[in-house]
């Protein structure tokens, strides 16, 4: 048992079986194979996911056999994605991109920084990237599938980027996998993005990552937009990354975990870069990473402070960095300003919320540290602050365990099951269903003894009864049928109902007693099915019935 990776939680739900070989997680009920796990941890499709595997392992993918329909299109977005990049870099040196080279040039970036980024220009016509990819053999579909294109109503494809300063945004592999524009009137939006496409996820990446990934300070620095980053790799600070114009997600954090020990959010000096500094606090802390926080003085952002002070630029920020409090400093001192603590009616208040905001820390010592300081600093003692915090601290672990236990109850219960929508329904039937899958996956060699009782026409829900047609099929080829073989042909979700059918059931000690047992069940559920009932068991026959009602009234 450990803490979930791709959930945040305090009290562990994510379990791994080592013996059959696979994960899931009660939380948020991610679960599958090995392969599952680095699908979604890499965020891969499955022959990529083999593919890394493989090559830890020192073994190699045949390639004729890696390819499927999306992988396939995946991989025409990724070189219509390269090819894109590679045009809007060269028309930032064409006739029509001075304006953008400029630009840049205005915001103090070198030739070496342009290029390191490959920053390029998106031209003002509307056709300029869809006919140069056109002519390198790209079809209109793809471009639109990349996000790079869309179609008009009268079905031409038109480029998404027009008359703007492009970012591309690289993956940690180094697939350009989306690009940011920027427009250089005051013209809105200020900032175009690639929408998600299937190589594509905004709530997933993270600007500048695949140079920040490899500094391996331990630490990274989270900036609001491209320009701050750009300008602080510039100064050598490499390790900046950013979000892609939204505020930080969950997933996001998650992924800053996994590269670093410590994160220092330098938003923007204003209004609205310390309301985002204060929301993406609450994102970061429960990962359990360190936080701190750099306040750029006199209302600047990031790139303005370097800029402003030229050469020193580098050295002035080093400066900012060190002094930078932590997330818990940085609040104390926001509540400290809202606050006339000389009056003692406001003293209390603020201590108040002192206490509530220090019950958040699991470290003790810290937790006394800053006690300690508040007490001298109000004249108050440190126990009666120590106490407070205390009482806050039961209350919140109280809270947050009855949420965790809800997400528990929520991503167990039949009613939410989005992968198999009709077990509520047919409750009875249903786990049967997954137990004879269970024992089938189990025990392979049950396969005869199953099939001459029963056969898939007599699963009762369709997720249950595509599960057992394709453990079938396979055993009717003799292929293998562990989750982690049977894996490719399921999505993620998928996958991990399946490992959460598994999860709930051990080994039984007689198998073929507990498959005969489940097998006279899920038969006596199909004798209870009255015609009707059977007839809603798709949406499609129901309208073939009701088609049939209609003619037979004519
Ligand atoms: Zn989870």
């Amino acid at each position: 048992m450990g803490l979930c990776p791709f959930h945040s939680e305090k009290t562990p739900s994510f379990n791994v079986s080592p013996e059959n070989g696979f994960f899931h997680c009660f939380g948020c009920g991610a679960g599958g194979d090995v392969i599952t796990f680095i699908r979604r941890i890499e965020n891969l499709d499955y022959i990529d996911a083999v593919k890394l595997l493989a090559s830890r392992a020192g073994l190699e993918v045949p390639t004729d056999t890696a390819s499927n329909g999306m992988g396939e299109l995946r991989k025409r977005i990724y070189e219509a994605n390269r090819e894109a990049a590679r045009f809007y870099h060269k028309m930032l040196y064409s006739y029509e991109g001075a304006k953008g080279l400029s630009y840049l040039r205005g915001r103090s970036l070198s030739e070496a920084t342009i290029k390191h980024f490959g920053l390029g220009y998106s031209p003002p016509s509307r056709y300029a990237l869809v006919d140069y990819l056109r002519s390198k053999g790209f079809k209109d579909s793809e471009l639109v599938s990349a996000n790079l294109a869309f179609m008009s109503r009268s079905g031409h494809a038109i480029d998404r980027f027009a008359d703007r300063v492009m970012f591309p945004i690289i993956d940690v592999r180094g697939n350009v996998i989306a690009f940011g524009g920027r427009i250089m009137s005051d013209e809105k939006p200020k900032y175009l993005n690639t929408s998600d496409t299937p190589v594509f996820k905004k709530s997933s990446n993270l600007f500048a990552l695949n140079f920040a990934k490899n500094v391996g300070e331990g630490m990274l620095i989270l900036c609001e937009g491209y320009m701050d980053v750009i300008a602080l790799h510039q100064a050598g600070f490499q390790n900046a990354v950013a979000t892609l114009g939204t505020a930080i997600t969950t997933e996001q954090a998650m992924i800053i975990k996994r590269y670093a020990d410590e994160i220092a959010i330098c938003y923007d000096a204003d209004e609205a870069g310390q309301k985002a500094t204060t929301r993406a606090i609450g994102i970061l802390r429960p990962t359990g990473i360190k936080i701190r926080v750099v306040t750029v003085p006199s209302g600047k952002d990031p790139d303005e402070f370097i800029r402003s002070y030229g050469e020193q630029g580098t050295a002035r920020f080093r400066k900012l960095l060190d002094v930078s409090g932590n997330d818990i400093r940085y609040q104390i001192e926001k509540l400290r300003k809202k606050h006339d603590t000389q009056i003692p009616e406001q003293r209390v208040t603020f201590l108040t919320e002192c206490a509530k905001l220090l019950a958040k820390l699991d470290n003790s010592i810290e937790l006394d540290v800053y006690a300690g300081e508040l007490a001298e600093e109000l004249a108050v003692t440190k126990n009666s602050i120590i106490s407070q915090i205390e009482k806050y601290k039961k209350q919140s672990y109280r809270k947050a365990r009855k949420e965790e236990m809800r997400n528990i109850m929520l991503t167990t219960s039949a009613a939410a099951d989005r992968i198999n929508p009709e077990k509520h329904r047919n409750l009875r039937a249903a786990s049967a269903e997954e137990a004879i899958i269970a024992l089938l996956i189990n025990n392979p060699d049950l396969a005869d003894t199953i099939l001459s009782r029963i056969d898939p026409d007599k699963f009762i829900t369709s997720f249950n009864r595509r599960i057992f047609t394709l453990l079938i099929d396979r055993i009717n080829d003799s292929r293998p049928i562990s989750l982690m073989d049977i894996s490719g042909e399921l999505s993620n979700e998928e996958i991990g109902s399946v490992a959460s059918i598994l999860n709930a059931r051990p080994r039984e000690n007689n198998p073929k007693q507990a498959a005969n047992d489940y097998i006279n069940i899920l038969l006596d559920e199909n004798d209870k099915m009255t015609p009707e009932k059977a007839v809603s068991a798709s949406a499609e026959e129901i309208m073939e019935h009701m088609k049939k009602l209609k003619e037979r009234k004519k």
